[in-house]
Formats: structure tokens, C-alpha cells, sequence
């Protein structure tokens, strides 16, 4: 057994213990994990900065902020949501009680990505957390500052038999653990080809997941949309964290008669923005390496640039660029871009645009801007995704009413607010019957009660 197995196998007995399942102490936890993030809030900034150029202004609003938000909404709805919920009986069983309860699942595994990287492990964790577990953490290798600030604060408030912190190379790492441990969840955030793996070594030992995927997530911008509106919310969104957002709007399908007016409303806002140096500028980040680096550089050759383009490697910067004349053979419109690089495809009649998301089912997100309802509608019912915004970019994903997670190609499962508590926690259903009844009818011979039987179940 390696040393990693052994530790796995002390939270399982940790968890046996039954110490984790009560309101208070859960309560007492998140509270606690709230006030080490909060006494490490400079910290927090620091490593985002280092990893990706990101601001403490959209740290807040992307990850720590959002962070805390989760947390209280947690710590205040806790009770709650760990209450049981009662149900009716059916007839044949009365006059039993029936309810649901919401029990831990034991020992789960959290896997993060680093684009977001203290947002996408601290969230789900919360909900486990929330839900009673023991976690494992496995953030990516690839925020170093960042995963080493979240070691920091895992460690400070958590003993490793409820909470363990387990750093290094998700290829060898991750199996290692899965392959020898069955774990009672395994919640995934990255791209859909290691989504794969996972989801493999999952089913070897009947493991249920989370998994929460990539995909090419298409905006279509309408001939009737504000375009001032349309250009601010999607360069917002498709240039925020230089574009590696899994929600980023991937590629635009925008209405001929509008193109023109789009394009330059999307120059002008980008300038606004991000000023004419976005590489100074404090509102625009980095790619997070090399690789990355390369491989999105390469999208550049696929098309027309309207805008932008300019590259340096040793800053890891790509400007903000804006591609035309894009075919659908290449690979910028066939990979998830996953960075600051917008193809913008015009577009006749809905069936057209449709064939060009039909392409790529089941995305993400899906997003629509019009001003007119009944097209919002039809959009809405015509592309099945993740998550839709109308006359929006990726906010839906902040709002912890509402279940965030994929479909088909872009996920397995959903989180957030209730809905994380919900996703870490069995729905175990109990019938409680009273002995004081107990009618002959429901025991052999049968023969003759046929009639009765159709009338008690129908
Ligand atoms: P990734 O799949 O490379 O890595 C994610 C995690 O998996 C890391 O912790 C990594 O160490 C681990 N890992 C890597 N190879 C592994 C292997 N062979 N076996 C087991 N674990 C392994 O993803 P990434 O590059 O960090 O993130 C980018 C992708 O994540 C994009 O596709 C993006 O759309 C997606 N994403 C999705 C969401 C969402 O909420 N749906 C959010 C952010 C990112």
C-alpha cells in the first residue's frame, strides 16, 4: 500500500467515526475555512497575479469573492437543506411515513483546473463539506503560486484524515489514488479528454462522478440586438482571464446585416477596455504557459484578423484578436479556443447558424442577444447546452440559484449553492411503518385478491 493509500484509508475511518456529519460541526468548518481565506485574502492576490496576471478586482469577482459568497450562502442555509424532506405514502403502504435524508457519501475526490484555480477546488469543496464528507484535493500543477496559497490554507484549518491535500502531476497522481481506492465521488473540473480517463477509471469500481467539461460554448448575435450592450458583455466575457474561461463565449454567429456594426463596436470596446497596450494593461492577464501559449498562437493563422494579433512568449501575452473569414475546417473552429481569439462567423436564417453549432452538440453555455422575445425563445428551445444567458455572457454562473454544469460533451452532474450540497450528498429514502396494522391481505394466499390489488395500485 503506498503512503498516499494509507492516508486515504485513514479518512475512511475518520469518516466512519461519524464525525463529520453533524450540523454543527459542518457549520463550524465552513466558518472556519471563511476566516482563513479571508485573513489570506492579500495572499490569495498575490498567487493569482503571479499565475495568470489576474487583478484583485476580478479575483474577487471570479474567485475569491465568489468563494466567500458560496461559503455563506452554505453556512446560512446549512440547516435547511440537511432537514429531511417528508413525502407522501401511497395507498398500499399506508399507514406508514415516508421522507427522504440527505446522507454523506463518505470519502470524495475533488480535481480542479488552473484556470480558475482557487474558485473551481474551494467551491465543490464547500458543498462536500456542506454535504458531510471527508475530501481529497487534487488542484491543477499548473497555478503553482496558487496551489501552493491553498495547501497554506487547507493545512492551517483541516487535519489531513477530513481534508487532504494531495499536490503534483494529475497523470500519475490522480490513477495512482483512483486505482487503488474507491472513493465515494469523484468531482471533476478540466477538459473533456482527461473528463475521459476519469470517467473510465470511475466505472472500473462503480465510482459515480461529477465531471464538469469544456466544449465550444456559440453566442449568436441577433440582427435586432443592442449592439453597444452586445460588444461590452462579450468582450468582457471572451477577454477576461485572456479568454481561458470554460463559460467564454467560444465564437460568435452574427447576423449579416449587423456584422459590420459588431465588429466595430467590438473594436472600439476591446481599445475601451483594455486600452491600446492590453499587454500593460491592469484590466488584462496572461496565458498560463507555454504550451497554452503555442497552441492558441497557431489559431491566429485561421482566418482573417479583423483585430488584434500581436503576441509576445516571453510575457505569455496574446492581445485580444478578433478572426473573420474563418472556415469551419480549422481548427479554431473545431478545438475549444480557450483563449483570447474570437472567429466571428456571419449568418442568413436561424438554420444556417444552427447547422454551425450543430456541429459541436451539447456546449457549455449557449448564448443569445436579441431584442425580441419569440427569437429567444426559439433559440433557447433550438440548442440544448450546460447553461444559457439571453443579452449576456457567463454571469449565469455566479448566481448560486442556479445549477451550474454541463451536458452530453460538456459535463456530467451540476454544483452550486444548494445544488453542490445536493450533488455530495445520497438521497436515501425511508418508509417507517407502525406495527399496530399489519391486514392479511398483503400475505400468501393470493389467490382471489387480484381485484383488490388492481384497486389499491393503479
Ligand atoms: P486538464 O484536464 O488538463 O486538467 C484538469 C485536472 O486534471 C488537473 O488537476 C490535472 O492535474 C488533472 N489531470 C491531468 N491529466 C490527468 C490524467 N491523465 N489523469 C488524471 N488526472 C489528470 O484541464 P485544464 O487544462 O486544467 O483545464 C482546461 C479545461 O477545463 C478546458 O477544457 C475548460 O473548458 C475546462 N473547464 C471546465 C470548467 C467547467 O466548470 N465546466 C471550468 C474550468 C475549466
Amino acid at each position: 500500500m503506498s503512503a498516499d493509500i494509507t492516508r486515504l484509508v485513514k479518512m475512511r475511518q475518520y469518516f466512519a467515526s461519524g464525525a463529520t456529519k453533524t450540523y454543527s460541526f459542518r457549520k463550524e468548518q465552513l466558518k472556519k475555512l471563511k476566516s482563513s481565506i479571508a485573513s489570506h485574502e492579500q495572499d490569495i492576490y498575490t498567487a493569482l497575479y503571479e499565475d495568470l496576471k489576474k487583478s484583485p478586482e476580478e479575483s474577487w469577482v471570479t474567485e475569491n469573492g465568489l468563494v466567500i459568497a458560496e461559503l455563506n450562502t452554505a453556512i446560512n442555509n446549512l440547516q435547511r437543506w440537511m432537514e429531511p424532506d417528508s413525502v407522501g405514502t401511497n395507498l398500499v403502504n399506508l399507514p406508514s411515513g415516508s421522507k427522504i435524508i440527505k446522507e454523506p457519501l463518505g470519502v470524495v475526490l475533488i480535481i480542479g483546473p488552473w484556470n480558475y484555480p482557487f474558485q473551481l477546488l474551494i467551491n465543490p469543496l464547500i458543498g462536500a463539506i456542506a454535504a458531510g464528507n471527508c475530501v481529497v484535493l487534487k488542484p491543477s500543477e499548473f497555478a503553482p503560486a496558487t496551489d501552493a496559497i491553498m495547501k497554506r490554507i487547507i493545512e492551517e484549518v483541516f487535519p489531513p484524515e477530513y481534508i487532504l491535500y494531495v499536490q503534483g502531476e494529475g497523470a500519475s497522481v490522480v490513477p495512482d489514488m483512483m486505482n487503488n481506492f474507491t472513493f465515494d465521488h469523484v468531482f471533476y473540473t478540466g477538459s473533456t479528454t482527461v473528463g475521459k480517463i476519469i470517467y473510465k477509471m470511475a466505472a472500473e469500481r462503480l465510482v459515480p462522478v461529477t465531471l464538469e467539461l469544456g466544449g465550444k460554448s456559440p453566442c449568436v448575435v441577433e440582427a435586432d440586438a443592442n449592439i453597444r450592450v452586445v460588444a461590452r458583455r462579450i468582450a468582457i466575457a471572451k477577454f477576461s482571464n485572456a479568454g481561458q474561461m470554460c463559460v467564454a463565449p467560444d465564437y460568435l454567429l452574427v447576423h449579416h446585416s449587423v456584422k459590420d456594426k459588431v465588429l466595430s463596436a467590438l473594436k472600439e470596446t476591446i481599445q475601451q477596455f483594455f486600452t491600446g497596450k492590453p499587454e500593460e494593461s491592469y484590466n488584462y492577464g496572461k496565458i498560463i504557459n507555454e504550451k497554452q501559449f503555442t497552441r492558441i498562437c497557431n489559431y491566429l493563422q485561421n482566418g482573417t484578423i479583423a483585430f488584434g494579433g500581436r503576441t509576445n512568449r516571453e510575457k505569455l501575452f496574446i492581445e485580444p484578436t478578433l478572426l473573420t473569414d474563418v472556415s469551419l475546417n480549422t481548427p479554431v473552429m473545431n478545438d475549444e479556443i480557450f483563449g483570447p481569439v474570437l472567429p466571428i462567423i456571419s449568418f442568413h436564417t436561424m438554420d444556417e447558424a444552427k447547422a454551425v453549432i450543430d456541429r459541436h452538440p451539447d456546449p457549455l453555455a449557449f448564448y443569445i442577444y436579441s431584442s425580441d422575445n419569440k427569437k429567444q425563445q426559439a433559440w433557447l428551445e433550438a440548442v440544448p447546452a450546460g447553461g444559457s444567458c439571453i443579452n449576456n455572457c457567463s454571469w449565469h454562473l455566479t448566481n448560486h440559484n442556479l445549477p451550474f454544469g454541463g451536458r452530453g460533451h460538456s459535463g456530467l452532474g451540476f454544483y452550486h449553492g444548494k445544488y453542490s450540497f445536493e450533488t455530495f450528498s445520497h438521497k436515501k429514502a425511508v418508509m417507517k411503518t407502525p406495527t399496530w396494522l399489519d391486514p392479511d391481505i398483503k400475505y400468501p394466499p393470493f389467490k382471489g385478491k387480484l381485484k383488490l390489488f388492481k384497486w389499491v395500485i393503479k
